[in-house]
Formats: C-alpha cells, structure tokens, sequence
C-alpha cells in the first residue's frame, strides 16, 4: 500500500496531515482546504478494472487517497455504504435515451448525488476519529437548502455513534425537502428550521466552527464539532470513483472501446463533483474535456473564459437551487494547482474574493481551457431541454441534469468535437416535478402527491419508494429557532 500520500493545506501553513487527520478536522487550521500532496495514479489496468462492481470498484480508487486506511477498514465502509440503500444493484446506472449517455448519481436514499459521498462519509468518519485516538463524541452541524441537509442526516442516522443538527432556513426550502429533513429517524438526528434565509443559516454555523471558546467548552463537555459539507475530502475521494464506473459503463454497454476517450458534462455548484472529475483523469482514466455546466449564476463560466473570479453579480434564483452560488468553495483546490502549489498565492487569492468578491489569476485562459470548457443554460434553456429530452425520448431529467444537458448541445456545435459525451445527472425528477410539468407544458396539480403522480404517468416511471415514504411519513422534528438563537440551540440540544 502506497503509504506516503499526505494532506497539506491550499493556503501553505502547518505540516502535512494524514487523510483521517483531515476527514476529521474537515477543513485546515489556516482556513484552507486540504488537498493531496500529488495526485495517484490508478494502479490497476482498465482491463481489470471492468470485472468489478461498484464497491470492489470504490476500493481501489479510494485507498489510493486514505493510505491510513487499512484494507480491512475500508472495506468497512464501503460495504456498507453501497448497499441496498440505492434502489439499484449498479448503484450508479448509465442511461442511453437516443444518442445520449446520462450518469444517474441519483439512486440512492435521498434521490440526489450528494448520497454518493454522504452515504460513506459518515463511516470514514467513524474510522478516522478511532485512529485519531479521539475521545469527543463528534457533532456534525451543517446549514443546508435541502440535498446537503437530508443526505448527511440519512448517513449519520445509520451509526450508532456521534450526532448530527441540520439548520435549514424555515421559508427556503422546497415543501419536499422540507418533509424529507423534518420525518428524519434516529435518536441522534436533529432538524432545527430558522426564521432567517439560507445565509443566515450558513453564517451562524460558521461562527461556531471558528469560535475558539466555544471549541473549548465543546471539548470539556466532551464534545466535538465537524463538518459534513464538500470541503471534506471524505465528500470528494468517493465522487471519483464514478468517473471511473460510468466510463468503464460506456465500455460495458460497447459505446466506446477501452481506451478511447470520453468527455463529461458536470452541472456545477461547489465545483466538488467536477473537481472529482479532474482527479479521476489526473489519474489516467481516458477524459477528453471536462465540461462545466452552469445555470444563470454563471460566475464559473465567466472564470474559464478570462481567468478571473468575479462574484459581484446579480444572485439568481432558479430551478436548480442547488447550483445557485456565488462563491464556489471547491475551486480553491484547482487554483492550488493552478498556483503550482504556492500557499501564499492561494492566501492572497482568497484574501482578495473575500474583501473584493474577486480575484485575478495570473495565467493564461488558454490553459484553462486545455481540460475544461465551461458554458451556462438560462431558465428557458433548461425548460426547453426538459422538453426536448422528454419529446424526443420519453426520458425526463430533472432541472440540474437539464442544464448540463443544454450545456453539453452548445459544446458539440461550438466545437464538432464528436467523442461520446456522458451528461453527469444529479437528482431524480420526482425532487422537482412541478418544474418538470411546467417545461413540459403539463397542468401541474397542487397537492406534492398528485404531483409525483402525475409524473410517474407522463414518463411510464415508477414513483420511488422513499418519496412515497416519506410523503406518508410522522412528522418528528418541530424544532424552530430565532436567526441569532443558533449557538444556544445547539447547547440545548447537547444539553449543555
Ligand atoms: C450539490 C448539487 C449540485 C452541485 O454539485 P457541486 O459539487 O457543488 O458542484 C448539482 N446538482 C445537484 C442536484 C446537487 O445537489
């Protein structure tokens, strides 16, 4: 086993730390994130790799990046993470409406790709913290506008060891992320809603991650605080493992031969999964262009094109919430590299998006452009893919996935390039079905159950097992909290 992969900071101070140091801790001391010290290369053949299933699959892309992890141990947590959670025995199936290819991410608890990672997450975790000799009880706190929120609390319901509190903003969340957050079970979950609006939600959160009193105070009562958001390399090591699954798909299902390259369009937020993607290829998996998709917020688009970051813009609000960001906090870890390593660059960068919203890059987009290409779909391109997918081939896509599908059409007329093209698909349509009719040009009913109905029986789908759950299921967390009432919240559910 490869044993001298370490972590260091984006931003250039402290030493480097080990991969359960920094599942852990989640985000380094000096504000930075962690990112491996060089970037593996995958050590078995394609040629091997296409006899695995997905877990066998998992292990060899993520024991490259958590050499601290014993075979043993990993094992662990795959296992149990991929299970009969997904809905699927693939766990990630690669759809082929018309000439299209669609990776869905979307087969696991809470029908979103954020299951992906957060469903190992929480056993990485668990692992981490033993060798870490730690003797806290961790408390994840996470702010969330829904798919972050649900699947974190359905990962860590599943231990029996360590707490979870989701705060989401009361009136900023869909009514059924809403009901998928407040029917969650397990006695070490908790849901609170805030009278405030995501930020809110966000900002309170952050003040007690970083507030040194209140880490001592945690630690006397025996207590720690961690995060589960996409900073945490334990969220990015495992999105890499489906680059490989769906290229390794496109071979199984004779799409293309091994070898040949690929290029994937990711609807981008946070840039976690696209980052993913990065990794994956910097690995030796054959990518040809890495597509960056984003809805109108398209401050990522605008970077590829002149190397510049510039968040001072208009916030949108769209059909596809999840991608509504400013500030896309997975960046840092390509501009890292970009900086050829150079902490103090980073520092600098940073430094200037948070007192500016903006910072040039001294580099040449031509570069950038070398492996990605980036482009945005506005509400009415997004409706009409829906619509276009839906006529043409009787598939519907949620919002998300439609926006990297519109992105992915521009691509191929810009530039003829005629590779095979996988749309990266991040969330089942029934979380979304009232956008979906209404592109579709179908009378939407109110009700959230007529709704599914209605779009099970335009599109021959069968409604998901776990909406209908949670749709009949009791309401168990009525916890409510004023914006600046976060901190003492939290004491009272800690019963400090
Ligand atoms: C989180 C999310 C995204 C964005 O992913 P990033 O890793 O933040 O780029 C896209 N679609 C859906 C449905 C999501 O939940």
């Amino acid at each position: 086993m490869m044993e001298n992969l370490v972590y260091k900071s984006t931003r250039g101070h402290g030493d480097p730390v080990s991969a359960s140091y920094a599942i852990v801790h989640g985000i380094a001391e000096d504000g930075g994130l962690f990112v491996p010290d060089h970037l593996p290369k995958m050590d078995k053949t394609l040629e091997e790799l296409l006899t695995m299933d997905y877990r066998a699959l998992a292990y060899e892309v993520m024991k490259l990046y958590l050499p601290d992890f014993s075979e043993d141990e990993l094992h662990y947590c795959i296992d149990r993470a991929y299970d009969d959670k997904f809905d699927t025995s693939k766990i990630v199936p690669l759809s082929h409406p018309g000439e299209t290819h669609v990776l869905e991410l979307f087969h696991g608890a809470t029908l979103a790709f954020k299951d992906m990672a957060l469903s190992v997450l929480p056993y990485l975790m668990t692992t981490a913290a033993h060798k870490q000799n730690l003797e806290e009880e961790i408390v994840i706190l996470t702010a969330t506008s829904g798919d972050t929120g649900k699947a974190a609390l359905e990962g860590f319901s599943n231990l029996s060891w360590g707490r979870i509190i989701v705060f989401y903003p009361k009136e900023g969340v869909s009514p059924i992320h809403k009901l998928q957050m407040v029917t969650q079970q397990g006695d070490n979950t908790h849901v609170v809603a805030i009278k405030g609006n995501f930020d809110d939600a966000q900002r309170s959160v952050k003040e007690i991650f970083t507030n040194p009193e209140e880490a001592v105070k945690m630690k006397n009562a025996g207590y720690m605080f961690s995060s589960a958001n996409s900073i945490n390399i334990g969220r990015l090591v495992p999105q890499i493992v489906y680059y490989y699954w769906g290229y390794l798909q496109m071979v199984r299902d004779q799409k293309v031969e091994l070898g040949d390259s690929v290029n994937f369009c990711v609807p981008t937020g946070n840039f976690g999964n696209i980052l993913a993607a990065h990794y994956a290829k910097s690995m030796g998996l054959p990518i040809g262009k890495l597509i960056c998709a984003s809805n109108s917020n398209n401050v990522l688009t605008d970077f590829f094109h002149t190397a510049r970051y510039n968040s001072n813009r208009p916030f949108h609000i769209t059909s596809s919430p999840s991608m509504d960001i400013l500030v896309s906090s997975n960046l840092e870890r390509l501009v890292y590299e970009l900086c050829q390593g150079d902490g103090a660059k980073v520092q600098e960068l940073m430094d200037s998006l948070r007192q500016r919203g903006s910072y040039i890059l001294d580099l040449d987009p031509a570069l950038l452009q070398e492996e990605f290409w980036a482009d945005f779909a506005d509400e009415e391109e997004t409706a009409e893919a829906i619509r276009q997918m839906y006529t043409a081939y009787h598939y519907v896509m949620d919002p998300h996935t439609a926006v990297a599908y519109s992105v992915a059409e521009k691509y191929g007329k810009e530039t003829g390039d005629a590779r095979p093209m996988v749309i990266v698909s991040t969330a089942s349509p029934y979380k979304f079905p009232a956008s979906i009719l209404a592109a579709i040009g179908v009378p939407a009913p109110k009700e959230e159950e007529a709704l599914m109905e209605k779009l099970s029986e335009i599109s021959d789908t069968t409604v998901p097992q776990r909406v209908r759950q949670v749709l009949g299921s009791q309401i168990r967390h009525h916890r409510v909290c004023e914006k600046d009432r976060v901190l003492a919240e939290v004491h009272d559910i800690l019963g400090l």
